[in-house]
């Protein structure tokens, strides 16, 4: 087998795709690369003459070289096959004179199912081929979003299991609801009294206990996580920068080979750094707009070359998107020098120390080629969200508003320009309604949707609506040093 990927902060340990997905993390910290990235180009006359399942499978070999073209067409079929409420999976809609990709129609209407849906399914062929078949328990802590799609991606996908601690009382009650009636043999869910940085504290003290990883090793379970600087995270939204393009030649707005712009609202820089694996791909990439909100650490890095962590972190009507370390730009650091290990390792180790680092021009001006940026404070998106309902009736959440705040101030440079729409507006109602100059006094979260659903005719989506009267199955409500053992009976139940 092909060895292939390796930690950003070191060439020394070469691993296969399979290995690097069930790992996460390299042991030295670094992110796993591949340097074979980009000596493959995709079939760009191909891929404008399918649809998305043979994209995400052409996108996946490429990258997972590993996996035999049956386990691909297997982990597609079962990641998008009807967990997606449109065939198209992410369907491009005009917005003016430009296009929103809209990444939010799986099961819990934000962009992160396109990557949460495939994971659990790439993980659990992995296990079979490289982990010697043992459960693979994964263990979370969440704000609000992401644990519930961890929830949806790994509920009854064999061999693995899922257990998810929010902060109990922290949660809006459609992120609570959403969670508390997920349904599947293999799904644990617990609410914490506590914080979620308590939350998180304490999941990574479990992943540090050796003596339980121990324990669960001789029951034949192994705990692992799902954040998004898995590998198995980023190949799965490759696929949507190149259906995108597809979409437009086949509209007929772009010819064959022209070049695009895509504007990514960003956080942790996975889905942004998506895009930039697609242009290594063959993708005529124009511009990569990295949009920030008021958290805007990236913004002042690509314009100044100086990474500063040190700032107060501002909570925002885009939570998502509240990040002062962008995990994922170590891997883009990695491509910009040529895989220069050492200089990443230097500076991660700056940031860690120090709070900062500092790139030479020449990596910048080699960023720049490709990158821009731009942000959008609170006030921005309210006025976004407004101007873009009351100007081309196209209803769009904060993290998308913020995109497209950032985006429509950019003169156009005369290419077709893609923003993706990384959210359902009806996950976050109240924020939509209030921009909309609406008053939420008083209103719960089912109440605010059906205020925006009355006042827009936009439907709200039945995966957000049905929650009204879906049973709640997982009652759980622990203290921080009663999570360890939840983890422990978790383990014990599903992998029984
Ligand atoms: C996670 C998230 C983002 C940010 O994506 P990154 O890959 O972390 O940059 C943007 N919008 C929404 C709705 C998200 O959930």
């Amino acid at each position: 087998m092909k060895t292939f990927y390796h930690s950003t902060r070191s060439g020394a340990d070469l691993v296969t795709s399979k290995q690097a997905i069930l790992a996460g993390i390299a042991s030295d910290g670094g992110l796993y690369v591949s340097d074979q990235l980009g000596d493959e180009k995709l079939d760009l006359a191909a891929i404008t003459a399918q649809g998305y399942h043979a994209t995400a499978r052409a996108v996946l070999s490429a990258l997972l070289p590993d996996y035999s073209a049956d386990e691909v067409a297997a982990c597609v079929a079962g990641a998008y096959a009807d967990n997606f409420d449109t065939p198209a999976v992410t369907p491009l809609t005009a917005v003016g004179p430009d296009w929103l990709l809209e990444l939010w129609h799986g099961p819990t209407c934000a962009f992160k199912d396109v990557a949460l849906q495939m994971l659990p399914r790439l993980m659990s062929v992995a296990r079979l081929t490289e982990g010697n078949g043992q459960g693979v328990m994964i263990v979370t802590a969440t704000s609000g979003d992401t644990g519930k799609a961890a929830l949806d991606g790994f509920a009854d996908v064999a061999g693995t299991g899922v257990t998810v601690f929010y902060p109990a009382g922290k949660v809006s009650d459609i992120q609570r609801l959403q969670m508390v009636t997920q349904k599947g043999a293999n799904v644990a869910v617990c609410g914490i009294r506590g914080t979620f940085d308590d939350a998180q504290t304490e999941v990574k003290r479990i992943f540090a206990d050796r003596a339980l990883e121990a324990r669960l090793a001789d029951a034949g379970v192994v705990l692992s996580s799902a954040n998004s600087i898995n590998v198995g995270r980023l190949v799965p939204q490759v696929s949507y920068y190149f259906d995108a393009y597809a979409q437009l030649v086949r509209a007929g707005k772009v010819a064959l080979g022209e070049a695009v712009d895509y504007c990514v609202p960003t956080g942790n820089f996975g889905d942004v750094l998506a895009g930039y694996y697609a242009k290594q791909l063959g993708l005529p990439v124009g511009k990569l707009i990295v949009a920030s909100n008021t958290n805007k650490v990236l913004t002042d890095f690509i314009e100044t070359g100086v990474y500063d962590r040190r700032r107060e972190f501002v909570k925002t009507i885009s939570p998502s998107m509240d990040i002062l370390v962008s995990s994922n730009l170590e891997r883009l650091l990695y491509y910009l020098t040529d895989g220069d290990c050492a200089r990443v390792a230097g500076w991660m180790k700056d940031l860690s120390e120090t709070g900062v680092y500092t790139l030479p021009a020449d990596v910048m001006d080699r960023l720049r080629e490709t990158f821009t940026c731009g942000f959008a404070t609170d006030d921005d998106t309210r006025a976004t969200i407004r101007s873009t309902w009351e100007n081309e009736r196209v209803l769009i959440d904060p993290h998308t508003a913020v995109g497209k705040c950032v985006l429509d101030r950019r003169v156009s440079e005369g290419r077709q320009r893609v923003c993706l729409s990384t959210a359902n507006p009806y996950k976050f109602s109240a924020d939509v309604l209030a921009a909309l100059g609406e008053s939420v006094e008083g209103l719960d979260g089912f109440a605010c949707m059906d205020k925006l659903e009355a006042l827009t005719s936009v439907p709200a989506p039945a995966q957000l609506s049905g929650l009204r009267s879906a049973a709640e199955l997982h009652p759980d409500v622990c203290d921080q040093d009663e999570m360890s053992a939840f983890v422990e009976n978790a383990c014990a139940r599903v992998f029984a």
